[in-house]
């Protein structure tokens, strides 16, 4: 059988040996956590505690406001030390965080109702339970689950992102083959939730044991079925997904639900059945951490943690066993979309699935665009990246305008192949703004 593929993109090496036969391990309970009120797409959440307050693991701490937004959850229970501005670890300014210290004792949120049988109630009523769980988009997007499982259309395809094309990262890939059978119950879920009768997991073939463990979860149901696709980067950005496996064409503008697709990740679909079948909100989630080859004598204890959210990145590298050196950096997400961190204070959101320390790099020149239309090949959106490069360059923002930078899902395959060494994602960036 052909094996589905999209247009442009790039191969680069996996790197994910390191972690990805280490069994998925709880990390130590955070003396302090920091719990930014904007870990997700759309409006912050509004605190709904005071310093000085005492509260549980699991109780909300944070209300949504508007229709894009999402519930936030202390990850320990403690005290509420202060609700201050902090350094985040995606957005590039602090953002208004509430710090919890923890007493140790993980005193949970007394126990709310369980939806295992959730086939009783009405989706609407599910997507409630979603929503009050703080569930979002575990992939990086962190846009709010409950609202991608309302579209104003039609639905006919759901698909299950397992394809984790971001190199290095192994958190997905091990929740598959550990948590598979919560992984398919929780599809399960958003397929009841959107009528949808036909659901496809779409898994990269550099995870082989994932694809074999899914594959016999999945043997007996008629409705749900493994596509194997190669490895390629940005497999699994939505649209190239869809595009790959389903050959529709996502236009410009516009997102999955208008070809009748939702796209959910794997590490989401988990969430989802803690929430609805466990009753536990996201406060936690698996982090891989992990290092290129000439820092991994330097990282002691690599791996994938379960990790609480709000844990700052030295806290978890510190149980990790890391050796910092100052020219190292610290990346959250992957080296091709992650971000590389000033300060180890930053927290794990509920969007983290990696934390990579990667060398240090000298500072290159970038030199003019040579023509030589490399970036124009690999570009999966169809978009010419020179042009919005050079344009933005110049601050001609009109020019910029008219090749589409909207479009741009920032993977990174430009700045990747440009032999002019051009920040052509960091122009783009700026070009959006
Ligand atoms: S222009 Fe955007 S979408 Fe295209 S390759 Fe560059 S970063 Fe990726
Ligand atoms: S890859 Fe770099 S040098 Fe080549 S066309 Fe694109 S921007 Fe110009």
């Amino acid at each position: 059988m052909k094996i589905p593929e999209f247009g442009g993109g790039i191969y680069p090496p996996h790197y994910k040996e390191l972690t990805h036969s280490l069994p998925i391990k709880e990390a130590g309970l955070p003396q302090r956590v920091v719990l930014p009120l904007s870990q997700h797409a759309g409006a912050p959440a509004i605190a709904v505690v005071r310093k000085g307050d005492y509260v549980r693991t699991g109780q909300v701490i944070g209300e949504p406001q508007g229709r894009i937004s999402a519930y936030l959850h202390s990850s320990v229970s403690g005290r509420v030390v202060d609700i201050v501005p902090r350094p985040h670890p995606v957005i590039n300014r602090p953002v208004l965080s509430v710090i919890i210290e923890s007493d140790g004792k993980d005193a949970r949120e007394e126990q709310v109702k369980t939806h295992w049988d959730y086939f009783r109630y009405s989706p609407g009523d599910i997507r409630k339970v979603i929503e009050t769980a703080g569930v979002v988009g575990m992939g990086g997007a962190a846009f709010p689950t409950h609202v991608k499982l309302a579209p104003p259309s039609e639905i006919d395809t759901l698909i299950l992102n397992g394809c984790e094309c971001e190199p290095y990262i192994t958190s997905d890939d091990r929740l598959m083959q550990e948590y598979s059978k919560e992984i398919v119950e929780g599809m399960k879920l958003f397929m009841f939730i959107l009528n949808v009768h036909k659901g496809l997991i779409v898994i990269e073939d550099n995870k082989e044991e994932a694809i074999d463990i899914i594959n016999q979860i999945v043997f007996n149901e008629p409705n749900i079925s493994v596509v194997r696709v190669k490895t390629h980067y940005p497999q699994g950005s939505e649209k190239q997904l869809i595009k790959a496996v389903l050959n529709r064409t996502v236009p410009s503008g516009k997102l999955p639900f208008h070809v009748g697709v939702v796209v959910q990740n794997v590490a989401t679909s988990y969430a989802v059945h803690q929430a609805v079948v466990r009753a536990n909100p996201l406060i936690s989630r698996v982090v891989s951490v992990t290092a290129s080859e000439s820092i991994r004598r330097r990282l002691h204890r690599p791996g994938n943690y379960l990790v609480r959210i709000g844990m700052t990145l030295s806290d978890l590298l510190a149980q990790c066993e890391y050796e910092p050196q100052p020219d190292d950096r610290v990346v959250c997400g992957g080296p091709m979309m992650g971000v590389s961190q000033y300060t180890l204070s930053v927290p794990v959101i509920k969007g983290t699935s990696g934390v990579v320390l990667l060398e240090g790099i000298p500072y290159y020149e970038h030199y003019p665009c040579i023509k030589c239309g490399r970036c124009v090949s690999v570009c999966p959106m169809g978009l010419m990246p020179n042009m919005l490069s050079v344009y933005a360059e110049a601050e001609l923002w009109q020019k910029a305008k008219e090749f589409y930078p909207q479009d741009c899902t920032e993977c990174g395959c430009c700045s990747y192949v440009c032999p002019a060494k051009r920040p052509i994602v960091q122009h783009i960036k700026l070009a959006k703004e």
